[in-house]
């Protein structure tokens, strides 16, 4: 089996690139493993330079790795850009927090002395999916790292020019071989990856399906596993929402790496008399977004990331309008070599159809109408989903208390679900489970072990 880079714009093929034999694969799982006990005796401040250096390394080569970005998945040259940056303000926030994250806990109790001390668990494997192909792997690499553990990376396979990019970036950063590794290998021997002894642990950022999955092989075996799924993020629009800031924030969540984002506001639900304006707003936002060369600064709707990943979206439009949702706008792939999906917007979506029960990954908004917000807050939470979801009001009190009730992982009020190194970032029921970031993110990978000492 090969692996193929293809460019989404124009579906020229840029390289292509063998998967690795069990014997490949089986010199990775021992390089890993040599490089455990002194990766982890260099100690945490050691640990935490090499980060540093990690960050430099992509401050350094941002513009390169943004256009490699951009060319192998497609998205907009300015989102590859920040992408980058993104990165490397995970590697210097955990670089600066990690020591206080991973301090021992002092617990009083009747030892002499007791506490918690955060070991690392040993050989991380993270299967990463390609829409953020670079930050996707750094937001769990610098924390799993920086713990003392070493990683391996099986990379969505569509993008293996990132995946060897990532791991020349931990080397030029000087992290020592075989404390970050790419592993070029297909999703089905994920399995017996998870089953090697040599792995502890395995932490997945994809779909159900591929959660499911690795979720089964981990509990198999009885190791550690942490799940970022998909999403169906409602953006709640109540009658008193600022219209303006509102119409704008929901044309960037939903559009933003053309709707290729776990936590892109993708059901719209609109309260009373808001929906006219608000719907009238979002189809004019969508409308204006210009498709084009990612590469092109002017270029503001890039393509999808593969050409069956927009063959599929569009047949999800296509059976949720045969059920009886509204086009607005949109909902057409257009013509030519790109994976291109015009910025597309569903009316009327109710229970049954596609476009309610399952995740839309691209540039389709579904709109949804609610009497009022108890009405809302049902329609938000009768989902598989609990990733994000914001809600949009001028009394940020009413918000705060409808974002309470939302059932997901990240609620925002007046403010688009983003995710932030400082902030944990995951889901509840499909979305997954486990968090990333912040001390929530470093202590998935460590034994909070309990220390007694008369
Ligand atoms: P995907 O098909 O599940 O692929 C993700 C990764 O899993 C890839 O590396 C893929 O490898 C691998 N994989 C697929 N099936 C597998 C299996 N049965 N066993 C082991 N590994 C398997 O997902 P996608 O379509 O690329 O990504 C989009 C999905 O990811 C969406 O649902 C999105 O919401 C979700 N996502 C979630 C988050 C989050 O943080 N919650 C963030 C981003 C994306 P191959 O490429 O070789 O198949």
């Amino acid at each position: 089996m090969a692996f193929r880079s293809i460019n989404p714009f124009d579906g020229v093929t840029l390289e292509t690139f063998d998967a690795w034999d069990d014997n490949r694969l089986g010199r990775a799982l021992e390089e890993a493993a040599a490089a455990r006990p002194a990766w982890q005796g260099a100690g945490l401040e050691a640990r935490c330079a090499f980060l540093r250096r990690g960050g430099e390394v992509l401050r350094r080569r941002r513009d390169e790795l943004a256009r490699l970005i951009t060319r192998e998945m497609g998205k907009l040259i300015h989102e590859s850009t920040a992408e980058v940056e993104k990165c490397a303000l995970a590697c210097d926030y955990y670089a600066e927090h990690a020591p206080a994250f991973l301090a021992d806990e002092p617990i009083a109790s009747d030892a002499g002395k007791s506490c918690v001390a955060y070991q690392p668990l040993g050989t991380v494997l993270a299967v990463m999916p390609w829409n953020f192909p670079f930050w996707q792997v750094f937001r769990f690499a610098a924390p799993t790292l920086a713990a003392g553990n070493t990683a391996l990376l099986k990379h969505a396979s569509n993008v293996p020019q990132c995946a060897r990019a990532v791991e020349q970036v931990f080397r030029e950063a000087g992290f020592p071989e075989g404390v970050f590794r790419t592993l070029m290998i297909p999703a089905a021997a994920v399995g017996r990856v998870i089953e090697d002894e040599r792995v502890h642990a395995v932490t997945l950022t994809g779909s159900e399906a591929a959660g499911r999955s690795v979720a089964g092989a981990a509990g198999r075996v009885l190791k550690k596993s942490v799940l970022e799924l998909g999403g169906s993020d409602p953006f709640i629009v109540l009658d008193d929402a600022d219209l303006e800031p509102t119409v704008q924030a929901a044309v960037a969540s939903r559009y933003l790496n053309c709707g290729q984002s776990c936590i892109a506001a993708k059901r719209f639900i609109l309260v009373g008399s808001v929906a006219e304006p608000f719907l009238e707003g979002l189809r004019a936002g969508a409308e204006a977004l210009v498709p084009g060369d990612p590469l092109q600064e002017r270029t503001t709707l890039a393509p999808m990331a593969r050409h069956d990943l927009r063959d599929e979206l569009h047949q999800q439009v296509l059976d949720s309008i045969s059920a009886g949702a509204a086009p607005v706008t949109g909902c057409a792939p257009d013509t030519g070599p790109g994976a291109f999906y015009q910025a597309s917007i569903l009316d009327h979506v109710a229970p049954g159809m596609r476009a309610w029960e399952e995740e839309l990954f691209g540039p389709v908004a579904i709109v949804i109408r609610a009497e009022d917000e108890e009405q809302a807050l049902s329609i938000a939470n009768a989902s598989r989903f609990g990733l994000g979801g914001s809600v949009w009001t001028r009394d940020a009190k009413r918000g705060e208390r409808m974002a309470r009730r939302l059932e997901c992982g990240a609620a925002f009020v007046n403010g688009m679900v983003k995710s932030d190194p400082r902030l944990p970032f995951g889901g509840i029921k499909a979305s997954g489970y486990g968090r990333e970031l912040s001390r929530h993110g470093i202590r998935e990978f460590v034994n909070a072990k309990t220390m007694w000492i008369r």
